[in-house]
């Protein structure tokens, strides 16, 4: 599936999985919610945009830079080496703090063994779209700072015995935020292993559509999707991951299509945020609200698996599920 706002160029790159880069994470660039706004609202003024928690505070500045993160769940100091060390995880109170998609690749796959797709496609800013800053210097911003070229790493690699599609989403690069080069990398990355019949797994993380590119952004929805439903055709096993924040369009299409559907502890996932909703309902939403552990009870989620753990359960779901594939011929039913 081609599409006219992705200039790319076939470019394979094996991709060092060892760099660990500090990335500021910023939760700026979420669509606006999709939910109507309050029948009582006469005024054209937006409210706020609700602050993701956890994901952009987890630095105090007055702390020099580099050395010690205070931990936003026990606020325990903990020193940047133990927390590299332990996957981004919190060793005193298992809080699971952004990790960077070059890392979380780094600690899923076997060493040398990913090989990067797609790796140099780009946005255009085909809507010229003007804000505060242009959406072209934001995306220069972003691409400085993370030093990804956009908010997906795909590409693939072997998780233990297992070679899969992998697509890795960075909350650092524009909030997770799905665009054109989002949709198109995830849907190529599909109908790659599609054609290779091999499983996908997606980690996604995402405040939703990227608003940027408009209607670009919305229609990469139904596109992965549609990838999704060949390579489900094919029988072949679709695991994705929920880590935090995974919200909005992401949510609403590919991360929500699993044949397994994992989360992170305590991420938080949802369509639109908790204060929308509740504006929107007037009703007071139940504890725990839209976290991993209270959709796992309500059943939109298979399992919770902690980062530390999630490498090898991956690979356990996969023996499972490629098991009957191993051993015979897969039936193709119409
Ligand atoms: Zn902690």
């Amino acid at each position: 599936m081609n599409f006219a706002a992705v200039r790319t160029a076939t470019h394979h790159s094996n991709m060092a999985t060892t760099s660990f880069t500090k990335q500021s994470i910023g939760p700026d660039a979420n669509e606006p919610a999709l939910t109507p706004p309050p029948v009582s609202t006469t005024q054209t003024t937006f409210a706020k945009k609700p602050k993701i928690a956890g994901a952009a505070k987890s630095r105090k500045r007055d702390i020099p830079e580099g050395l010690w993160t205070k931990c936003p769940k026990c606020e325990a100091m903990v020193f940047d080496k133990e927390l590299d060390a332990n996957a981004k995880v919190c060793p005193k109170c298992q809080f699971h703090f952004p990790i960077g998609a070059r890392e979380r690749i780094h600690s899923l796959v076997e060493t040398c063994t990913f090989e990067e797709i797609n790796a140099e496609m780009t946005s255009v800013d085909i809507l010229r779209f003007t804000g505060l800053a242009t959406y072209a210097s934001k995306l220069a911003a972003y691409r400085k700072s993370t030093t990804l070229k956009d908010a997906v790493v795909t590409g693939f690699g072997k998780i233990g015995a297992h070679p899969v599609g992998l697509g890795v989403m960075d909350f650092g690069f524009l909030g997770g935020s799905m665009g054109s080069v989002v949709g198109e990398k995830i849907t190529r990355l599909i109908e790659r292993a599609t054609e290779k019949s091999l499983p996908v797994i997606i980690i996604s993380t995402s405040g939703g559509a990227r608003m940027y590119e408009g209607m670009f952004s919305l229609m990469q929805m139904a596109k992965t999707s549609a990838a999704l439903a060949y390579h489900a055709r094919a029988r072949l096993p679709y695991l994705s991951v929920l880590t935090h924040p995974t919200t909005a369009g992401v949510m609403a299409s590919y991360a929500c299509l699993g044949d397994l559907i994992l989360a992170e502890p305590g991420a938080m996932i949802g369509f639109a945020g908790p204060r929308v909703i509740k504006d929107t309902t007037q009703a007071e939403l139940p504890p725990g609200f839209q976290t991993a552990e209270f959709l796992l009870d309500h059943g939109l989620i298979d399992a919770i698996v902690p980062r530390k753990e999630m490498k090898e359960r991956l690979g356990e779901y996969l023996d499972y599920l490629t098991a009957r594939q191993n051993h015979g011929p897969v039936t193709t039913a119409a």
